[in-house]
């Protein structure tokens, strides 16, 4: 069996497969594990996260996906998310005592930067949201709509929309509301705030990403495997409608029964030869899936600015700041001084890609003095600014048409990557997800079928009531 690719898809087909009986052969280019969900250390020692991840409670794949591999422990959850605006007013997002649906209406009640009018809007949409267990009748038009229609036809206010909606959404699904499928949105409420009281908790790697792959390659090769690093595939080989072999630099092939191909999605339409688009007609629709940015920026600060591990900011360019220096503990080089680290994302950040990296820090530089009082007399030792162009593809409407499934129309081709037909948008768990189906798919079509897929969490509380 020969992975390609050693993101968490192909990671975790690499693991499953390894764990059914096959002896996995893993390809990565790049020098370390976890594709975008990694981590590199500085010349001067410090790790680095190639951008801030966080995972939530509902994301059921990932966590299986840790626990196999043994990473379990290094996630950190949270059940109180800190909201704050220009104004400096708090708004907490927290599962009070009662049960689902109904588990945040406490703090959505005292969520200070809405009005009354922002949350009886939202209160109704979200029954809305309840009454269709996660589908309401618009979101099956052909082709799709947008998240923002979706919210104007509910008569949503301006302020719950970009207060509310936007702050959510654009972070959850790295898009814009008018370039998002509105399945996408509503599954976000469904499953992250409505249908279960835990699948909003948020959880935060407590170590840099690149160690929690360690646990993968002792998987792979204690099975026999192997993981191969620095080795980029240049080529694909067919014949008879079948994959023969890979190249590597150097002319090298590697042969297998079975491949998986676990690039992102420019990659593997790269990869994909005529032949290989005429057999499997998708890898030709490979090119009508867009990608969407996102920018991270790293501050380190000469000493104390911010408690709480995570804050989101409301009406500004940033739109969270995570104190790494508590998020890491002692993992991290720039806890051993007193100074602080914090990493700031923006998701869907097309207006930064062409600045300058000067001007995006003195800019949210600005804003975070603006929101943590204590970083206004401090010094800012060094930054960073990490621009991703293609961090996700772009969940537009009607995306999902163009996301091939796992298996192919090619003998001994199997797909994954977060954007195959996994129904979930690009994150960790849709990955996950991928890699669990492609392995699936590898052991169907081997007569020996077996289940990795995860049950997303029940429903509990009220809300079999209502649906
Ligand atoms: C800045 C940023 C922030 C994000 N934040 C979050 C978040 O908070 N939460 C969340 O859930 N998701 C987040 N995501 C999305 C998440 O990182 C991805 O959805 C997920 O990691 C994709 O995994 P993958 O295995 O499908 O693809 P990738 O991680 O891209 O893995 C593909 C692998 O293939 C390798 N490769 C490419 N070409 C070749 C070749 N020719 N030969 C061999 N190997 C090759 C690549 O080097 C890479 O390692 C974020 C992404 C980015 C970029």
């Amino acid at each position: 069996m020969i992975v390609i690719g050693g993101g968490l898809a192909g990671l975790s087909a690499g693991v499953a497969l390894a764990e059914a009986g096959w002896r996995v052969r893993l390809f990565e280019q790049s020098p370390f594990l976890g594709g975008r969900a990694t981590s590199y250390v500085l010349p001067d020692g410090e790790h680095v996260d190639n951008c801030q991840h966080v995972t939530l409670g509902c994301c059921t794949n990932l966590e299986d996906f840790y626990r196999r591999v043994g990473s379990a422990g290094k996630i950190k959850f949270f059940d109180r998310l800190v909201f704050q605006d220009p104004q400096g007013r708090i708004g907490e997002m927290q599962a009070g005592m009662l049960p689902a649906p109904f588990h945040m209406t406490g703090s959505f009640a005292g969520f200070a930067p809405l009005t009354l009018a922002d949350k009886r809007g939202i209160a109704l949409a979200m029954l809305d949201i309840l009454r269709g267990k996660g589908r309401t009748a618009d979101l099956d038009e052909p082709g799709g709509i947008s998240m923002l229609e979706w919210l104007k036809r509910r008569r949503q206010t301006q302020g719950a929309i970009e207060r509310f909606w936007r702050v959510v959404l654009v972070s959850a699904l790295d898009e814009e509301l008018d370039r998002t499928d509105a399945r996408f949105g509503v599954d976000v409420f469904w499953k992250g705030f409505l249908s279960n009281r835990k699948g909003y908790r948020m959880g935060v790697p407590s170590v840099p990403l690149a160690e929690l792959y360690d646990g993968c390659k002792t998987e792979i090769e204690k099975r026999g495997g192997e993981v191969n690093l620095r080795m980029p595939v240049r080529a694909i080989h067919l014949a008879d409608g079948a994959v023969t072999a890979v190249e590597f630099d150097g002319g090298r092939q590697e042969t297998a029964e079975a491949y998986v191909f676990a690039l992102p999605h420019p990659a593997m339409a790269e990869l994909a030869n005529e032949e290989m688009k005429r057999l499997e007609p998708r890898l030709a629709e490979l090119g009508k899936i867009g990608v969407a940015p996102i920018t991270g920026v790293h501050f380190w600060f000469d000493r104390e600015v911010m408690k709480e591990p995570f804050v989101t900011l409301l009406d500004t360019t940033t739109q969270w700041i995570f104190n790494k220096t508590a998020l890491y503990g002692a993992s991290n080089g720039a806890g051993k001084e007193r100074g602080q680290y914090l990493q700031l994302v923006i998701s869907a950040s097309y207006d930064l890609l062409q600045k300058p990296r000067q001007e995006i820090i003195d800019l949210c530089l600005k804003e975070v003095q603006q929101a943590l009082p204590a970083a206004r007399g401090a010094r800012l030792v060094k930054a960073t600014v990490i621009k991703e162009a293609a961090a996700t593809f772009s969940p537009q409407p009607g995306v999902d048409r163009w996301r091939p499934t796992q298996d192919t129309l090619i003998q001994g081709m199997f797909l994954a990557g977060d954007w195959t037909a996994t129904g979930w948008p690009a994150t960790m768990e849709g990955a996950v997800r991928s890699g669990y189906l492609a392995a699936e798919a590898v052991l169907r079509i081997a007569g020996t079928p077996r289940k990795f897929l995860q049950a997303d969490l029940p429903a509990d509380g009220f809300v079999g009531w209502f649906c």
